[in-house]
């Protein structure tokens, strides 16, 4: 439902319409589109009103090898479909990432589920929630995508999306992010004492999905030692997919090691994941 009301108010915006009625951050109706911005983490849309929201950084254990630096592959399956130009990339180079999924993407793409579940070597399957509404427990916007909005509903975004990959024959998650990747304190708290960490993320990959080819190609490209790279593999229509493809084969030539989340030792801020 929310999909096609965004359509419908991004459709009287003529010069954002086209890149934006699918994006996995819908933007703020009335303002260009802001993609994920790591350096400014925590800045609130309005002063004096709504939660004080963050949006954590994560890295990894640096390997502290200059030729063999290690980077963590985050990818977000939000809704939508499936990316198969990047999904395939790691399945026939058989780069190890750890995917966030949600309960509403897991039913509509048996495919690349069945997919991931003959590949449970290469992914860490983790839990991105039920409905991909933000884990923030007070009523706000973000991104013009109403947060959850109290901790009850908090508690059932992340409870909802482990039952889901339960059910559709995943092991239990250790790892949370929240829709938009923002969230107030009390919600981290809260998520934490389920017994998640939250995943944040170092590099913005492909700004939302919204960067074209070569922008996100260079940005993931040039992911660095310990950092922990956040893309979309819901978004087969968008040109950043095919940028990060490139960028896979172009970190896979420079040695990287890839790790997955559950692997490594993610240090986060913001109380995040210790
Ligand atoms: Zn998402």
């Amino acid at each position: 439902m929310r999909p096609i009301v965004l359509s419908a108010v991004l459709a009287l915006l003529p010069f954002a319409a086209s890149a934006e009625t699918v994006t996995a951050f819908p933007p703020k109706p009335a303002a260009p589109v802001q993609a994920m911005a790591p350096q400014s983490p925590a800045a609130p849309k309005r002063a004096g009103a709504g939660p004080k929201l963050v949006e954590p950084h994560l890295n990894v254990a640096r390997s502290g090898i200059a030729a063999r630096p290690r980077v963590a592959l985050t990818f977000d399956a939000c809704m939508g479909q499936a990316d198969e130009r990047i999904l395939q990339v790691l399945v026939q180079e058989r780069i190890p990432a750890t995917i966030f999924v949600t309960a509403r993407w897991l039913r509509t793409n048996p495919q690349a589920v069945a997919v991931f579940l003959q590949n449970l070597d290469l992914f860490d399957i983790e839990n991105h929630g039920q409905n991909h509404v933000p884990a923030v427990d007070t009523p706000t916007l973000i991104y013009g995508i109403a947060a959850a909005g109290s901790p009850e509903a908090v508690r059932q975004e992340v409870a909802g999306g482990a039952e889901a990959m339960l059910a559709a024959g995943f092991s239990q998650p250790r790892w949370f992010r929240g829709s938009t990747a923002k969230y107030d304190a009390s919600a981290i708290h809260q998520i934490r004492a389920m017994g998640y960490r939250i995943a944040g993320y170092s590099v913005n990959g492909d700004g939302g999905s919204l960067l074209g080819a070569e922008a996100t190609e260079r940005r993931i490209a040039s992911a660095r030692d310990g950092d922990v790279v956040i893309a979309h593999i819901n978004q087969p229509t968008h040109a950043a997919g095919e940028g990060v493809a490139r960028a896979l084969l172009a970190l896979k030539r420079r040695g990287v090691e890839f790790v997955r989340l559950s692997e490594a030792a993610g240090i986060g801020d913001d109380d995040t994941t210790r």
